[in-house]
C-alpha cells in the first residue's frame, strides 16, 4: 500500500493537532506535531535564561542555536500518543505552559532555527506515513505533500477550546488571556517574514467551528481514498 505525506497546517488551537493525532491512529501513520518542537525549543532557552522576560523580542539567537545543535528531537508513543524527547526526555507536559506559549511565537521568527527544525522534519517524513501538522508544513516543509489541509474555527471556540483543555491540565489562567495570546500568535505567525502561516492554493480548507473530529475525519478519508486510487 502506497503511503502519503499529509500536511495539517493551521492557526492556533484550531484543533489540528487533536485531529491529526486522530487521523493518524486511525490509518497507522506517524503523528508529528510540529509546533512541539519549537515549544521545546522555548523551554529549554527559557529554562537557560536565554530569553529577556521583559523585553520579548530581545534574546541572543547564537545562544539559542547552539543550544538547539545539542538538541535531539524525537517523537515516541507514549499511551497511543506522541510525545516530544528531547536528549532521551520526554518534555511533552512542560512546553504548554502559558510562559512558553508566550515566547513561542517570537522564538519561531528566528530563521535559523527554522532550517535546522525543518531538515529535522524533512528527515523524519523521508518514508512517507506521516500526518504532519504546524504553520509551514504544507508551504515549506512539504511542498509537495500528497494531501495538504488548512484548519481554521472561529476565534471565540479556538479560545474556549484552549481554555478547557488547560483547565483539564490543571494550568490556572483567565479565558481572556487565553483570547489574548491566541490573537497574539496568530498575528506573529502570519506576518512573520520567514515561512508565515499562509493556506497553499492546493490546500483544503476545513472550518471546524461546527465539526466534531469524526466528521473532519470522514472528510479527510474520502481525499485520502482518492489520492491512493490515482496512486
Ligand atoms: O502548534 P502550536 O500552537 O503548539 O505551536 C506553537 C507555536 O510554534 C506557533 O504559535 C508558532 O509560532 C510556532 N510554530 C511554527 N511553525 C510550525 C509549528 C509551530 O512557527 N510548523
Amino acid at each position: 500500500m502506497k503511503k502519503l505525506i499529509i500536511a495539517i497546517d493551521g492557526e492556533s488551537s484550531s484543533g489540528k493537532s487533536s485531529l491529526a493525532r486522530e487521523l493518524a491512529r486511525n490509518i497507522g501513520y506517524k503523528h508529528i506535531n510540529t509546533g512541539s518542537m519549537y515549544r521545546a525549543v522555548t523551554y529549554y532557552a527559557i529554562k537557560n535564561g536565554f530569553i529577556n522576560k521583559n523585553k520579548t523580542n530581545e534574546f541572543n539567537h547564537y545562544e539559542i542555536l547552539e543550544m538547539v545543535n545539542n538538541m535531539k528531537f524525537e517523537f515516541q508513543l507514549v499511551n497511543n500518543n506522541s510525545e516530544i524527547f528531547i536528549n532521551n526526555k520526554n518534555i511533552q507536559s512542560e512546553i504548554n505552559s502559558p510562559e512558553v506559549s508566550d515566547f513561542v511565537s517570537q522564538i519561531s521568527t528566528i530563521s535559523a532555527l527554522r532550517t535546522i527544525i525543518v531538515n529535522i522534519q524533512r528527515n523524519i517524513g523521508i518514508n512517507k506515513g506521516i500526518v504532519m501538522e504546524g504553520r509551514d508544513i504544507g508551504s515549506v516543509v512539504f511542498p509537495a505533500a500528497d494531501l495538504k489541509f488548512f484548519i481554521t474555527a472561529d476565534i471565540k471556540t479556538r479560545t474556549k477550546r484552549r481554555f478547557i483543555e488547560l483547565n483539564q491540565k490543571g494550568i490556572k489562567i483567565k479565558e481572556k488571556q487565553v483570547g489574548l495570546n491566541l490573537r497574539k500568535r496568530d498575528f506573529l505567525d502570519k506576518n512573520r517574514e520567514n515561512s508565515p502561516l499562509i493556506q497553499s492554493p492546493e490546500a483544503i480548507k476545513i472550518d471546524n467551528t461546527n465539526l466534531s473530529i469524526d466528521e473532519q475525519i470522514l472528510i479527510i478519508n474520502s481525499h485520502i481514498k482518492k489520492k491512493l486510487k490515482k496512486k
